[in-house]
């Protein structure tokens, strides 16, 4: 029998993609209803644990590195676990009472989607911080099984199925089989490691400041794992070193694609080292079906053709891979017997 918080009507309920870059919230039976960058703002009125919210998400995410002394854009989240509580909890809040307009009656149950292999004292940090941003009962979804549920991958049937997600802080790799996972592996690092090495190379190769939003930019747009025959340019503007004048200058995606070969090279293997640790008959399985890429650093350029060329499988990416962590876990939500069969 199903347990009764599945068989109860779940027209309340909510499933949140609590991401180190992005946190999205699906609501059951309706679909995504926020998709915001993590990132609050605060200004502190004298005492630092009297702070005031000034701005969640996008608008939050604009004041980054331009704050004057008294506000401060916090990103709550690091490496895919909770770093400022407060902030997590206030940002949650927000992002939970947009998602609920006119639902405000009955708080909802909440499933969150976490990181794999996070350790309990993480889990309860989110588990606390959804409670006091409104959550009448808190669920904990592995992310890569609810990316796997998103990129409608069969996890409940005695088949291998294997998700790459890489994000803002982790790259999390999982191979699931009958609603379990049978090889986990998160490690640190995914697109803001990327911008940092752009930041760097821009500096040491050019003399120029940039800030992490420029870099992450030129990342989305010329970056790439493997060249095209043409190169791509882009100007970009910075701040002088040594003499602190603003200046701009080109640089064009060969160059990026070496700033950013070691953040790359840590996926490649990453990938490579769960293929040689996973048991043959499901190596087997997965010459057959391939892997999936979600998160938002699967569209990083030519990611895909450069993890075929490197283990020979195929490579598919999710339709919607920075959505497939929220819509997977709102999945889950929606068909009560997945549910079932992959809470924890
Ligand atoms: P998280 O789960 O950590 O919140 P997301 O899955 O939302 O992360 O992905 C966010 C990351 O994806 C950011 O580092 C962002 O810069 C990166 N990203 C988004 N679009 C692209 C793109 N087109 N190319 C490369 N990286 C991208
Ligand atoms: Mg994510």
């Amino acid at each position: 029998m199903l347990p009764r918080f599945i068989t109860r009507r779940f027209s309340n309920d909510l499933a949140v993609d609590l991401g180190t870059a992005n946190t999205l919230v699906y609501v059951k039976g309706k679909g995504l209803a926020v998709n915001e960058p993590s990132v609050i703002a605060v200004r502190r009125n004298g005492g630092s644990s009297n702070k005031r919210v000034l701005a969640v998400g996008k608008e939050a995410k604009m004041m980054v590195g331009r704050t004057p002394g008294d506000i401060e854009a916090i990103r709550p989240l690091r490496d895919g676990v909770i770093a400022d509580f407060d902030g997590a909890q206030a940002m949650l809040r927000h992002l939970i009472r947009k998602a609920h307009t006119g639902r405000n009656l009955i708080r909802p149950r909440i499933i969150v989607g976490v990181p794999s292999g996070i350790t309990p004292v993480e889990r309860k940090a989110v588990r606390e911080a959804a409670q006091s941003a409104g959550a009448s009962k808190v669920f904990l979804i592995d992310q890569p099984i609810a990316a796997a549920i998103g990129a409608d991958l069969p996890v409940t049937e005695p088949v291998c199925s294997m998700v790459v997600d890489i994000g803002g802080g982790t790259t999390q790799v999982a191979v699931m089989s009958l609603a379990g996972i049978v090889y986990g592996r998160s490690v640190r690092g995914g697109g803001n490691k990327m911008d940092d090495a752009i930041m760097q190379y821009v500096k040491q190769r050019h003399n120029l400041l940039i800030g992490e939003q420029f870099a992450e930019s030129i990342k989305t747009t010329i970056g790439n794992a493997v060249g095209d025959e043409v190169a791509e340019y882009l100007q970009i503007k910075g701040r002088d070193l040594p003499s602190g004048i603003p200046r701009s200058i080109t640089i064009d995606s060969n160059e990026v694609r070496e700033a950013l070969s070691e953040p790359v090279r840590v996926i490649v293997e990453t990938v490579k080292q769960a293929l040689e640790e996973i048991p043959p008959e499901l190596s087997a399985d997965l010459i057959g079906r391939g892997i999936v890429l979600t998160g938002g650093v699967a569209l990083l350029k030519n990611l895909d053709r450069l993890l075929h060329r490197e283990t020979q499988v195929p490579i598919r990416i999710a339709d919607d891979p920075l959505c497939a962590v929220a819509l997977g876990a709102g999945k889950a939500l929606d068909i009560g017997d997945i549910l079932s069969q992959i809470l924890n």
